[in-house]
């Protein structure tokens, strides 16, 4: 390690995001839960008539834009709406805000691995609570213990939904506490807990373009809560970087929450493509858990799961399998195409 790096640094256990191909390499990639199908033709068109002149000149610092749109999509006011630079960024942007060392974070033993991560750059103390055998997540032991709380619902990579009066049970134990819901995979088929923003002062739900629009390559995610909340995260980007949204991004973000009708079919898409390729890999043997997402979370009754990453690997298809306890017999399967899973499902049945 490095004698120029701090101690954070030397510290930090780096997040490891899914392998993204080189140039030149094609796989089918199913393992990163982009999107299959391409942003709305209204948004390719809204990002090739901003690319001129104006280029030259700073963005919006505000991407007022892009909030109006979430902001109208959703019902609520302008200065409740925080937009960044993937919902990854508004999630660290969050951490820095609202936690502390005096106070735990209290997150799922298996979850989005980006908090953990945040978790150490922000030097804050985590509790991980144990998901039930099931992989709910286990909401009495939420309600029961202090300190902030992080749940990504749908969760990920478990695909699994909880419901809306679930999180009020732990908004309600939880008043001096934050509470950040990730919803990155609500569209698909979660309830989202946006209606409640306006009712609980210590909700931040955050959101991305990443996932059902199409718009990974953009960059953009939100977070709606009370003003309050919004305004502490306008003072940590303001401390940070004026223009954490391009020109680009703006109007590719205000283009993508005005089409509702085109995400909606590709949603419905991913979604008829899911349950078909859930149907087909039970009756291949496999677990498949009820997803509410555009990924499913696999394991086979008697096949081991790396053995089958590594062999759909060398077949030229890429799928997420994590080394972590509890969950290394499981791969996280992103829906692709029905040409990209009929592949899939075909590698699967000639390893028998
Ligand atoms: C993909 C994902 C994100 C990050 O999305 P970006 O907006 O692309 O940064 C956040 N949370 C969860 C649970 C995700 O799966």
């Amino acid at each position: 390690m490095s004698k120029y790096f701090n101690k954070r640094t030397k510290n930090l256990i780096p997040y490891v995001p899914g392998e993204q191909p080189k140039e030149g390499e094609t796989f089918i990639k199913i393992n990163t839960n982009e999107c299959p199908y391409p942003p709305s033709p209204r948004v390719i068109d809204a990002i090739c008539q901003s690319v001129n002149e104006s280029l030259r000149l700073y963005p919006a610092p505000d991407a007022s834009l892009a909030r109006r749109a979430f902001a109208d999509k959703y019902n609520l006011s302008l200065e409740c709406v925080f937009a960044g630079n993937g919902s990854d960024e508004v999630l660290a942007f969050s951490f820095l805000a609202f936690f502390a060392k005096d106070k735990k974070v209290l997150i799922p033993d298996i979850t989005y691995s980006f908090y953990t991560v945040y978790c150490d750059l922000c030097e804050l103390e985590c509790k991980q609570i144990p998901l039930k055998d099931d992989f709910t997540i286990d909401v009495d032991a939420f309600v029961r213990e202090k300190g902030n709380v992080v749940i990504a619902n749908p969760n990920a990579p478990t695909s699994l939904a909880l419901d809306i009066s679930d999180i009020e049970r732990i908004l309600n134990a939880h008043p001096d506490d934050v509470v950040i819901i990730d919803e990155a995979y609500v569209d698909f088929g979660g309830e989202s807990c946006i209606g409640l923003v306006n009712k609980y002062d210590n909700l931040l739900v955050v959101q991305t373009l990443s996932k059902s629009r199409a718009l990974a390559g953009m960059r953009v995610g939100f977070a709606c809560g009370s003003k309050e909340l919004v305004d502490g995260l306008n003072r940590i980007k303001d401390s940070f970087n004026s223009y954490t949204l391009d020109r680009l991004a703006i109007v590719a973000a205000e283009a993508a929450l005005k089409d509702d009708e085109y995400y909606k079919s590709v949603i419905d898409k991913i979604v008829s493509t899911r349950e078909s390729v859930k149907k087909e890999l039970m009756e291949l043997g496999f677990k498949v858990l009820d997803s509410r997402t555009n990924f499913l979370f696999i394991s086979h009754k008697t096949k081991n799961a790396e053995d089958i990453m590594s062999y759909l690997r060398s077949k030229g298809v890429l799928v997420r399998h994590f080394k972590t306890n509890r969950i290394d017999n499981y791969l996280r399967v992103t829906i692709g195409t029905d040409e990209e899973m009929d592949k899939f499902l075909s590698l699967i049945k000639d390893m028998e």
